[in-house]
C-alpha cells in the first residue's frame, strides 16, 4: 500500500498502529457475533448511514468484495472512517450489546478489514461501473475528506472533477493530522489513489487564490465545491509565546507525520494547552514517544472538557496527567530563549521543555468570501445548505470543517450530499444504482 512519494524517516514511524487489520480468522469469528438487527441503531449512528448488518453479514459469508462495496457505496472514504471514527460514540456506542454490558461489535475493526483487503488487491476501484461522460465538469478546492469524497462520487457519475490542493501531499488531515496510532500517512495517501483510480484529478502544490483564482474557477466549471477546512493553530496571545519550544498543535502533528527526520531531543517534560480531542492527541501522541511527563493544561474542570471520556482514559492509561482549571499567563524562558516552563494565571509554574499550544484553529474566511452571494456565519464558517452544501451562490457548494464539520465522516457525507446537489443543480438524473443513493439523505 506504500504509496511513491512518502519521505523516509518519519516520527510517525515510532507509533504503533492501535487497532490492527484483522485476520480473515479473526474477522469472520467477530462477524458472527453480530445479531442483524432489525431497524439497527448502529446504521442510525452512522453519519453516512452504511448498512453495517449488512456489511458485517458479507463477512460472515466470505463476500469480502460485497462487504467493501455495501460500505464505499455509502461513504467513498470508508477505509479512513474505519480507522480514525471516534467509535465508541457513533455506531458502536449504538450497537444492542451495549444495552446487556456485553463487548459491542468492533465494527470500525470489521469495516477496515473489508476496505483494506480490497484495497490491497487493488480491487476497490472495480466495485463501481462509471457512468458515461455527462459532459460537466467540477472543480474542487482542497484534497481533503470533503472534497475526496465529493470528486470520487461525482467522477463515478460521468462528471470531469479536477481537485486542487495547496500542500504536496493530498489527502488533508487525514494524511498530516489524525493521530499515527490510528493511521498513518500510508493510510490516508492509500486512500487518495483510490479516489484517484476512480478517475479523479487532483492536483497538488496549487492553492485556489494564489496560483489559480476562485473566480476563474467558477468561471470555467459547471460546479465548484470548497473544501477548505480550516486554518492554522490559534495562539494564545499571551508573553514568551513567540520562540523555540511553544508550537501550535495541529502544526506539530503535521511535522510528526510527514516531516522526514523530525524529532523530539532533550524534552523531559511537555505540556499541552486545551481540552479538545487535538489535545489529548498530541498528549498521547508525546507519551507514545516515551517523553518522560507529559501533562495537560485545561483551563476548566475536566467535565467541560470537548475531548472524548475515552482517548482521555487511553491518555492517562498511557501516563499523561491532568492539571485542571489552568490558566496559562505566560512561557518562561532562559536568558538564551530556551523554554523552562509555564507559568498559570494562579502563579503556579509547570516546567517544561516543551509547550504544544491545542486551542483551535483559525478560519479560511477569506477564499469563499470573495464570491457574490456566498455568506460567512459568526464563527467564520461558509454558510452552506445541510442537506445539498449549497452556498448563495449558484455554482458554489462547500462541506466538510470549512462549514462547521468536526469529523471525518461529517466531511465525507457532506461531500456525498453536495455531490447529489450538484448532479440535481446541473439536471443529471443518478443512475438506479448510483453509489451516491446509498446511505443516508
Ligand atoms: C490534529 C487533528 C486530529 C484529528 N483526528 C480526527 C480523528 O481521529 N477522527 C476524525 O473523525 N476526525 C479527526 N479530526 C478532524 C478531521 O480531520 C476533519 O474534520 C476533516 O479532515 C475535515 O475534512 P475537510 O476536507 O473539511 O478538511 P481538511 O482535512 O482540513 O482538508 C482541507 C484541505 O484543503 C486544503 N486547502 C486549504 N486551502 C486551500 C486552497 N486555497 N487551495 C487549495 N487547497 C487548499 C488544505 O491544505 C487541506 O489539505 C482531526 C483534526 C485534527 C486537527
Ligand atoms: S447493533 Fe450491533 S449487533 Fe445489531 S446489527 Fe449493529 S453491530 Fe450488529
Amino acid at each position: 500500500m506504500t504509496p511513491g512519494s512518502l519521505p523516509p524517516d518519519r516520527l510517525e514511524e515510532n507509533l504503533a498502529d492501535a487497532k490492527p487489520v484483522y485476520s480473515q480468522a479473526d474477522a469472520v469469528t467477530e462477524a458472527n457475533r453480530c445479531l442483524y438487527c432489525h431497524d439497527a441503531p448502529c446504521i442510525t449512528a452512522c453519519p453516512t448511514g452504511i448498512d453495517i448488518p449488512t456489511f458485517i453479514r458479507k463477512i460472515g459469508t466470505g463476500n469480502v468484495k460485497g462487504s467493501a462495496k455495501a460500505i464505499l457505496s455509502a461513504n467513498l472514504l470508508g477505509y479512513s472512517c474505519a480507522r480514525v471514527c471516534p467509535v465508541e460514540v457513533l455506531c458502536v456506542g449504538a450497537c444492542v450489546y451495549n444495552e446487556w454490558e456485553r463487548t459491542p461489535i468492533a465494527i470500525g475493526r470489521l469495516q477496515r478489514f473489508a476496505v483494506e483487503s480490497q484495497m490491497t488487491t487493488g480491487g476497490a476501484a472495480t466495485l463501481f461501473a462509471k457512468a458515461p461522460a455527462n459532459g460537466k465538469k467540477v472543480a474542487c478546492v482542497g484534497a481533503g475528506p470533503a472534497s475526496l469524497a465529493c470528486a470520487g462520487y461525482l467522477a463515478l457519475e460521468g462528471f470531469a472533477v479536477t481537485v486542487y490542493e495547496k500542500r504536496e501531499m493530498p489527502g488533508g488531515l487525514n494524511t498530516s493530522g489524525v493521530a499515527p496510532y490510528k493511521m498513518d500517512v500510508e493510510g490516508g495517501l492509500a486512500e487518495v489513489a483510490f479516489i484517484r483510480s476512480l478517475g479523479v484529478d487532483i492536483r497538488t502544490g496549487v492553492m485556489v487564490g494564489r496560483d489559480v483564482a476562485l473566480d476563474a474557477l467558477v468561471r470555467d466549471h459547471d460546479a465548484v465545491f470548497i473544501g477548505v477546512g480550516l486554518g492554522a493553530d490559534s495562539t494564545l496571545g499571551i508573553p514568551g509565546e513567540d520562540g523555540p519550544g511553544v508550537t501550535g498543535a495541529v502544526a506539530w502533528i503535521e511535522r510528526l507525520k510527514l516531516e522526514p527526520g523530525f524529532a523530539v531531543l532533550g524534552v523531559m517534560r511537555a505540556v499541552v494547552i486545551g481540552g479538545g480531542n487535538t489535545a489529548i492527541d498530541a498528549a498521547r501522541e508525546l507519551a507514545q514517544l516515551e517523553i518522560p511527563e507529559v501533562s495537560m493544561l485545561y483551563r476548566r474542570g475536566e467535565a467541560d472538557m470537548s475531548g472524548y471520556a475515552h482517548e482521555l482514559h487511553h491518555a492517562r492509561a498511557e501516563g499523561v496527567r491532568l492539571i485542571e482549571r489552568a490558566q496559562p499567563a505566560r512561557f518562561e524562558r532562559e536568558p538564551h530563549g530556551a523554554l523552562t516552563g509555564v507559568t498559570l494565571a494562579d502563579g503556579r509554574t509547570i516546567a517544561c521543555e516543551l509547550a504544544v499550544v491545542a486551542i483551535g484553529q483559525g478560519r479560511l474566511r477569506d477564499l469563499a468570501a470573495q464570491l457574490p452571494g456566498v455568506a460567512i456565519d459568526a464563527k467564520g464558517m461558509i454558510k452552506a445548505d445541510a442537506l445539498t452544501g449549497a452556498t448563495g451562490h449558484g455554482k458554489v457548494f462547500a462541506g466538510g470543517d470549512a462549514i462547521g464539520g468536526e469529523l471525518v465522516v461529517t466531511a465525507a457525507q457532506d461531500g456525498k450530499r453536495a455531490a447529489r446537489g450538484i448532479a440535481q443543480a446541473l439536471g443529471i438524473e443518478l443512475r438506479a444504482d448510483s453509489p451516491m443513493r446509498a446511505g443516508h439523505e
